[in-house]
């Protein structure tokens, strides 16, 4: 298994990750060779198989590989990869979640222990839970119920501490509303949505009103390699924009 391993981190080590991959626009499958051999790269293998998924093994993408030194050998990298990574496609993301019963948005958290060894029941274990929801009453349950814990549990110490909070910020409602009537003008499609990770905007939206816009990406994936955000939204997105800059202008 460890060669199979150093045989596919080397294989896939010679790709030059093109923007524009030469290999994905070969494919007369319209799959995506480059994604596929970047997700092996960073170790997201059975996502890697999944862009393969209707491969018909052609070549094509081979042959157009424009690496100087000789062709990415994406195919065989393909094969080891079938025999690397289990065959199940990964489950589909959730993120969701109940506390004792209070539904939270993208839990995320840290665990460290010690001792960090498998055959020893550790002295001392640290996590963090980081309960986000747009309405603060069900992040302050989550808070009551941590609270609520007793200090000791079967001879367990327990203490908690509030590491970090910050206010949903609700942006100014009628900018939001130019964003929305903006993308109706324009017959695009559109929803409202509540978003929980950091953005610059809502620290904006201390000094200036402020809204935001997304726009979709290939299989709702955000922040990993298998990001994907067609042109084609980009620019549905940048026309929603200016139109509703235009309509700012004309408020004001
Ligand atoms: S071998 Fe597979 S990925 Fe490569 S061009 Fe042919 S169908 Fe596409
Ligand atoms: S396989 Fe070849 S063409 Fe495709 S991204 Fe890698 S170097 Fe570029």
């Amino acid at each position: 298994m460890k060669q199979l391993s150093i045989r596919i981190a080397e294989l896939a080590s010679a790709c030059m990750l093109c923007h524009d991959a030469p290999c994905a626009a070969a494919c007369p499958k319209g799959l995506s060779p480059d994604r596929f051999v970047r997700s092996v790269r960073f170790a997201n293998g059975e996502g890697a198989l999944a862009q393969m998924t209707g491969c018909v093994g052609c070549g094509a993408c081979e042959r157009a590989c424009i690496r100087p030194d000789g062709a990415t050998k994406i195919l065989a990298l393909k094969a080891l990869a079938e025999q690397a990574y289990p065959a199940a496609p990964a489950p589909k993301a959730d993120l969701t979640t109940q506390m004792c019963g209070v539904p939270c948005e993208n839990p995320l958290g840290k665990i460290s222990c010690h001792p960090n060894i498998h055959t020893i029941i550790p002295d001392l274990v640290r996590f963090t839970l980081d309960a986000r929801h747009q309405d603060p009453v069900v992040v302050r349950q989550c808070i009551d119920i941590i609270k609520k814990i007793p200090s000791e549990v079967e001879k367990c110490a327990f203490s908690y501490e509030e590491a970090w909070s910050r206010a949903t910020v609700a942006f100014h409602k009628p900018y939001v509303d130019f964003v929305e009537e903006s993308a109706k003008e324009l017959g695009y499609p559109s929803m409202r949505m509540y978003s929980g990770p950091g953005h610059d905007a809502q620290f904006a939206a201390d000094i200036v009103p402020t809204t935001m816009i997304f726009v979709p990406s290939g299989g709702g994936h955000s922040h990993c390699e298998l990001e994907h955000t067609p042109v084609e939204n980009c620019k549905k997105g940048a026309d929603v924009l200016l139109n509703t800059v235009l309509k700012i202008d004309a408020a004001v």
